[in-house]
């Protein structure tokens, strides 16, 4: 899974650093090298762009992974050119953004929208397939999840709106309880689709979503 990110337009970059004109910025070697948000080749098209704003780009650097602890250290081996700066611009995705916001007193400001946790369903494509609801629902549905395959989020079947298997809010699309229909009905388990479920639990959504793991000392955290 990578999240899936998208460049903000300059225009809303040159807004966000309006009051800075000492700019480092930071890249993904990951999800947005992958994604060519926050690769090397797009943060010299970002300073060379800042340039341009009539900026001044201190310096660089593309981190492996932005969203992890590495941060510190990359910081810590940039920390003159970031000293000598009034803000850092992260071309990462939003987990990134903030991770490095907590090895920093600097600005941080992100450079790319976050868009969803996507799956790799051909070369070059992603796809959203999880919405991260708390409470997942893949084992009665074919493993297509329909709050998410379906732009309605429908968890009780079809709208009705399907036309010839295409959904009705977007015809580029599958319908996705078509295709629940479809999966479980060559896993020969039509009766998941009879059977009533309980209400679900919204409160397994709840933000913002904390989560502990146990300690294998048994201690409390
Ligand atoms: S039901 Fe859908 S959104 Fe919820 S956890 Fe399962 S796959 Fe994710
Ligand atoms: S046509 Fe299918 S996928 Fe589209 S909104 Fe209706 S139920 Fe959901």
């Amino acid at each position: 899974m990578k999240a899936i990110t998208r460049a903000k337009p300059l225009s809303e970059i040159g807004k966000i650093l309006e009051k800075d004109s000492r700019v480092f910025l930071v890249g993904c070697g990951t999800c947005a090298t992958m994604c060519h948000t926050g690769g090397k080749p797009e943060v010299l098209v970002v300073a060379q762009r800042l340039a341009d704003l009539g900026k001044t780009v201190t310096g660089y650097v593309i981190i492996p992974t932005v969203c992890d602890a590495q941060d510190r250290e990359a910081l810590t081996e940039n920390s003159a050119a970031i000293r000598d700066s009034d803000c850092i611009l992260v071309l990462a995705c939003a987990y990134g953004v903030q991770t490095l916001g907590l090895y920093t007193d600097k600005p941080v400001y992100p450079a790319l929208d976050t868009l969803f946790m996507g799956q790799e369903t051909s070369p070059g494509v992603f796809s959203e397939v999880c919405s991260q609801c708390g409470e997942c629902v893949l084992a009665w549905t074919g493993g297509i999840c329909p709050l998410t395959a379906c732009p309605k989020g429908l968890l009780n079947g079809p709208c009705g709106g399907a036309k010839n298997g295409k959904c009705e809010v977007s015809a580029s699309k599958d319908c996705a309880w078509e295709l629940i229909y479809r999966r479980l009905r060559a896993l020969g388990r039509l009766e998941d689709l009879r059977k009533r479920r309980p209400l679900r639990n919204f409160n397994a959504s709840t933000k913002p979503g904390i989560y502990l793991v146990d300690r294998e000392d048994g201690e409390p955290r």
